[in-house]
């Protein structure tokens, strides 16, 4: 039995999130950056960003910007990467071409990877056979003459496959994974055929990029999705090719396959679900700590049990060894929870400069600052995320209010109500203070007193909903303040028209 090279456990920690950019930064993604950079910080290592784009058909520069910007809205600063540099630029793939081409001669040169010349259709009816006889696809190499002979046909192009080390026939050929959050994964390497390192276009392949570049790098724990295992051990195979090269700086890195997220219903996390991708969360009101937050509780648990946590209390407790390798599944009832723990305690200046962005339908310079971190303070009790924001303070804009015609009806079309409203119009404009919110409160509780025997619930209740169109939100006082002199007394007016038209 083969095993794989063991790791240095004593290197530096060094691990990367290494993301292609065809996408926005996907959840499962951004999970992962998260556990490497957790560890990163767990260990005092290095959390290093290389983008993977050797799929240059499908990666776009605007991808790339989507991940620099969600990683950062969360927190998940690099020390090393494509923007900020580092001592093995570049951290770009389509910018180490020459490094790649040069590790692939050395492969070729040793013998230890060959050219090969088949024809996509060639490999696709190969593949069509071995369905139709229901057996596994495995590459097979062409006998030697057969190979020169396509080598010499001018109309074949060629690309470079590694050769996978064989055993004698009936020997078996294995290969054994030790992850760290799985314990040992073995493989039959008899059912991975020699496979592809550097396109005829002189692009390499994922599994051969990633691993000149881990070692390169000096990646020491390679933490990812499972669903790279059966990835691995081609990896683990040119891990060993290299360093018997001696081209590898480093040995072999650690692997630690953390499970997948699922949807609510146990299928793979997808567009059909909603949103994907960690910015689509965000412009969905959901705020990038409380998101990060949940992201650590996918699939790990702190040892202390506390579930809302900053970033840096969870780096404390973070440890590989409480990875679940069951698949995490995305509960959005607990994301919409974190997300309303964060939002009422974050400081009101922040609130509302978060809150900006949400509330661009509205004036905003009608109220000074104080008023509007009033306002928020007022209506954010309930909300679950920022962009429940416009409907919780649509009535302290705009002169009208918008009544609903069963709440006019139960709370302001009854005499007592009709004389309440009465009292204020009268007697507000003159007595009370609306510059001064403390004396405002004083006042408004001398009369309401003064409407006995009409209970307190009986007085605040039609003038809530006179100046709000609601039963809850704001307290009165504080309500008055906001709105100021002018608005109340209009408001006041037109919930008493509409009620003597009634009567009327
Ligand atoms: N570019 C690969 C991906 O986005 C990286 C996988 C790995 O971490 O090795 O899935």
């Amino acid at each position: 039995m083969a095993d794989a090279v063991k790791p240095d456990v004593q290197a530096p920690v060094r691990v990367r999130i290494a993301p292609s950019p065809t996408g926005n930064l996907h959840v499962g993604t951004a999970r992962t950056a998260l556990f490497n950079y957790l560890f990163a910080k767990a260990c005092g290592g290095k959390f290093i960003l290389r983008i993977e784009d050797t799929d240059t058909e499908r990666s776009l520069a605007q991808y790339t910007q989507n991940i620099y910007d969600s990683l950062r809205a969360l927190g998940l600063s690099w020390d090393e990467g494509p923007d900020v540099g580092g001592e093995y630029a570049p951290y770009t793939q389509m910018e180490r071409l020459a490094i790649y081409q040069q590790w692939a001669d050395a492969l070729l040169k040793a013998d230890l990877a060959y050219y090969s010349y088949e024809t996509e259709a060639e490999l696709e009816s190969a593949r069509e056979a071995a369905k139709a006889a229901k057996t596994a696809y495995v590459y097979q190499a062409p006998s030697s003459e057969r190979l020169a002979e396509m080598a010499a046909d001018s109309s074949r192009t060629r690309s470079l496959r590694f050769r996978i080390p064989r055993t004698a026939p009936g020997e078996t050929n294995q290969l054994v994974l030790q992850d760290i959050i799985r314990g040992p994964i073995e493989f039959d390497l008899d059912l991975i055929g020699d496979f592809v390192i550097m396109k005829s276009n002189g692009v390499p392949t994922y599994n051969f990029a990633v691993v000149v570049d881990d070692a390169l790098m000096k990646i020491s724990h390679v933490i990812r999705g499972e669903d790279h295992i059966s990835n691995t051990p081609k990896q683990i195979l040119l891990h060993q090719a290299f360093a018997s090269l001696k081209l590898s700086p480093v040995a072999m890195p650690a692997f630690a396959h953390v499970g997948m997220i699922l949807s609510a219903d146990r299928s793979k996390l997808s567009k059909r679900h909603g949103a994907t991708a960690v910015s689509e969360f965000i412009q969905q009101g959901y705020l990038p700590e409380a998101f990060c937050n949940f992201l650590s509780l996918l699939g790990w648990s702190a040892p202390d049990g506390q579930e809302v946590a900053s970033l840096s209390h969870i780096a404390s407790q973070f440890s590989l060894e409480r990875i679940a390798h069951s698949p995490a599944i995305f509960d959005r009832e607990k994301l919409n929870w974190l997300n309303k723990q964060y939002i009422r305690q974050l400081p009101l200046a922040e609130l509302l400069e978060r809150s900006k962005p949400y509330l661009k339908d509205f004036d905003l310079t009608q109220y000074d600052n104080a008023r509007l971190e009033m306002i928020l303070d007022a209506v954010r009790e309930p909300i679950t995320t920022l962009a429940d924001l416009p409907e919780a303070v649509i009535y302290f804009f705009g002169e009208k209010v918008i009544y609903d015609a069963q709440l006019v009806g139960d709370v302001l079309m009854t005499a007592e109500a009709t004389q309440v409203l009465q009292a204020a119009l009268t007697s507000w404009a003159t007595r009370l203070d609306f510059t001064n919110p403390d004396a405002l409160a004083v006042e408004l509780k001398a009369f309401i007193a003064e409407q006995a025997p009409l209970k307190t619930k009986a007085v605040m209740w039609p003038l809530r909903v006179a100046l709000s169109g609601r039963t809850s939100g704001a307290d009165l006082s504080k309500l008055l303040y906001i709105l100021g002199k002018d608005r109340v007394m209009t408001r006041l007016e037109t919930a008493l028209t509409l009620v003597s038209a009634s009567f009327a």
